[in-house]
């Protein structure tokens, strides 16, 4: 551990965490409740950590998407309600009850298939109804074809044996984008959820969870409400809207210059030589690389922050090493410390930069990289994956 510090480590600001559970929750207003999504390792943040965070703030519960995520928080003694928002196969419900978990029903096939279950246990699982408004990934379908036969489904299935049906949700897909046409895309699938609802209680099915609203809808629809609202990238301080909101970035990735070398003029650097030396040039060795989580279509065109100006990466990013230009900062000596990015050098940049969203690039900061937890100035936690 000591060594990886000195290495690369992802600072996880606590304090930031915080701020944003609070900005987002006065956002939404006291009748919509914060639904923590922690599934993928709270999005690479430390899925403990960001757990007993919340839950000490207050959340109403959180969310993973796999049956080891819920077990991972159960083990930390982490005791808020999860929700499985992903599939978990029905011969697993009794791992489902053990661990106190809620399960998204998608289909009426599925719902039979965790109420046999159950049943055959002698017990009731909690479940949420996932209804698929438009994104076509799960969900009884609420087209205008499909919509009669799905309110049918969820009826028969709320009223299955091993079931209790405590909540019902849907996800949008382009929330978070404000064209004309996504914004169209996202009122219909707001109309199509509310209007299924509303279908339901006329036939007595009531839910006392209903929930919609991702980051996407926080930012873009606040009015959708809900009696949750699950902000995943915003709560992290990430994403397109986050900076808008006035949210803080929760993590910052840090590494250290490794070595300072002196190149020479036309000097080929890294892997493929895509970059040489234009006059002498001071480069610095940073360990980290795309092996860390630094996506190497960040090769040539990232930068990283310093407390003298920036420095930008040269060339290919290695498996476990960049290089970066520091002509212009003299003053950064090996040992010196640098941010690939978080509060001073944007991971939504970088994204952008590579092609793909502030997501990808937080969770894909991997288990070599130890996680530094801070809270009030100074360093809480310290966590690192391997084994
Ligand atoms: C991941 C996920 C979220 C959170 O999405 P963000 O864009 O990070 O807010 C919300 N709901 C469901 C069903 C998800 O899978």
């Amino acid at each position: 551990m000591e060594s990886t510090l000195k290495r690369t480590w992802a600072e996880i600001d606590l304090d930031a965490l915080a701020h944003n559970y609070r900005v987002l929750c006065s956002r939404m207003g006291p009748g919509s409740r914060f639904l923590g999504v922690v599934k993928a390792d709270a999005y690479g943040h430390g899925a403990i950590q960001v757990a007993r965070t919340l839950e000490e703030l207050g959340a109403a519960c959180l969310a993973v998407s796999s049956l080891d995520e819920a077990r991972e928080l159960r083990s930390a003694g982490v005791r808020l309600p999860v929700l499985q928002l992903g599939i978990t196969p029905p011969e697993q419900t009794d791992q489902l009850l053990e661990l106190g978990v809620t399960q998204t029903v998608w289909s009426e096939e599925a719902a039979m298939a965790f109420s046999r279950e159950a049943v055959r246990l002698g017990k009731r699982i909690k479940v949420h109804i996932k209804l698929d408004t438009g994104m076509s990934r799960l969900g009884f379908p609420c087209d205008e074809a499909r919509f009669a036969q799905s309110a049918e489904a969820v009826t028969r299935s709320c009223a299955l044996p091993g079931l209790e049906a405590e909540g019902i949700f849907t996800h949008f897909s382009v929330s978070d984008e404000d064209d004309p046409d996504s914004r169209a895309y996202t009122l219909l699938q707001y109309e199509r959820f509310t209007t299924m609802i509303r279908a339901l209680e006329s036939r007595g099915v009531r839910f006392a969870l209903r929930h919609c609203a991702n980051s996407g809808a926080v930012a873009g629809y606040p009015r959708f409400g809900g009696d949750l609202f699950r902000a995943g990238i915003l709560s992290y301080g990430a994403g397109e809207q986050a900076e808008a909101l006035g949210l803080r970035p929760v993590m910052a990735l840090k590494t250290v210059v490794g070595a300072v070398r002196e190149l020479p003029p036309d000097a080929a650097v890294s892997y493929g030589r895509i970059y040489r030396t234009t006059g002498p040039c001071r480069v610095g060795v940073l360990p980290i690389g795309y092996a860390d989580g630094l996506h190497r279509s960040l090769s040539n065109c990232w930068r990283v922050w310093t407390p003298y100006g920036t420095a930008p990466i040269l060339g290919r990013i290695c498996m476990d090493m960049c290089m970066v230009n520091l002509t212009a900062l003299p003053q950064l000596r090996e040992g010196g410390e640098v941010e690939v990015y978080g509060p001073h050098n944007s991971v939504n940049e970088a994204a952008r930069l590579a092609g793909t969203i502030a997501y990808e690039l937080t969770c894909a900061v991997s288990r070599r990289v130890a996680r530094v937890y801070r809270r009030g100035g100074r360093e809480v936690a310290r966590e690192l994956l391997l084994r």
